[in-house]
């Protein structure tokens, strides 16, 4: 595995391969890597990639002043071993000087699907994420991208993005990846105590108990967040920031009710916050009546 933190030696590196006629897939993170980011890399070699890029960059745009930047984990030589285990072919690692030198003020700016949510919660957050990612894209220039829908509503901003600029690739959305009690893996839930990690599964729990009510009939927003909210209620320690239905392209309340929606949740454990959601597929597919 080729490892590279310069722009230069990335742009090199991806032109041979390009000129080989190498299908680029790309998985962007912020390191500190599980299963759910493993995943990601098979589902873009199963798309087709020939050649795959990681990048690990803990994006400083993306977190308010108030959040975790300075102790998001970083473990540089654990996330080499596990990359080089899965054949990854070049891992990019640019320092934060590399991507954001002195003067850099351009901002992309996220379209309407970033206003709600975790969007009301972190504000300018998915601007960040969308900086980044085109800044991103446009240095690896790949052929797919992949990411994970355990971050739905980034999904969405991302889809969006790549919609409205024309960015000439393909987007690969994987399924999110999950402890066997159903807490989705994340980089975060290294923070959570052993008292904690027991609690944090209540999250899952609520959405799952929200898709229940779903499937029984039960239609009105109102009464299935109020359900989901009484199932985190079952377990001390867990706060709720929200839980939402909501419609999988705006992340507001669903106007359609034959379209698939999402069930959307953040909770704080402790002082580690975790967000989930579950698709829940309904009726017809959109755009057959
Ligand atoms: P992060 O390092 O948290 O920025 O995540 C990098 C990519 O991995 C994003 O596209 C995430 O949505 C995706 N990801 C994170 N956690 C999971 C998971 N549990 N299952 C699948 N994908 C995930």
């Amino acid at each position: 595995m080729l490892n590279v933190r310069t722009i230069e030696e990335m742009r090199a590196a991806v032109n041979a391969a390009r000129t080989h006629g190498a299908t680029i897939g790309f998985v962007p993170t912020m390191g500190f890597l599980h299963d759910g980011h493993l995943s990601l890399i098979d589902e873009a070699r199963a798309a087709g990639a020939t050649f795959i890029v990681v990048s690990i960059f803990v994006n400083p745009l993306q977190f308010a002043p108030n959040e975790d930047f300075e102790r998001y984990p970083r473990d540089e030589a654990r996330d080499t071993e596990l990359l080089e285990g899965r054949n990854v072919d070049l891992l990019f690692l640019p320092p934060v000087a590399a991507m954001y030198p002195a003067g850099a003020s351009t901002i992309v700016k996220a379209g309407d699907v970033a206003a709600p949510l975790e969007g009301e919660r972190r504000p300018g957050h998915f601007d960040g994420v969308a900086t980044i990612v085109l800044k991103l894209f446009n240095i690896v220039q790949p052929d797919i991208a992949a990411f994970g829908r355990k971050d739905a509503q980034q999904c969405a901003v991302i889809a969006r993005m790549v919609r409205d600029l024309d960015l000439p690739l393909t987007l690969l959305l994987g399924e999110t990846v999950r402890e066997s009690d159903g807490l989705a893996k994340s980089s975060r839930n290294s923070y959570l105590s052993a008292d904690e990690r027991k609690r944090a599964p209540a999250l899952h729990r609520a959405l799952r108990a929200g898709e229940e009510a779903l499937r029984h009939g039960i239609e009105d927003v109102a009464a299935v967040e109020q359900l989901m909210r009484k199932m985190i209620a079952e377990t001390d320690g867990v706060d709720v920031d929200y839980l939402a239905l909501v419609d999988p392209e705006t992340f507001l309340a669903p106007l359609d009710r034959r379209r698939e929606v999402i069930l959307a949740g953040a909770v704080r454990v402790g002082k580690t916050r975790l967000i989930d959601n579950i698709v829940v597929p309904r009726g017809t597919p959109p755009g057959i009546d």
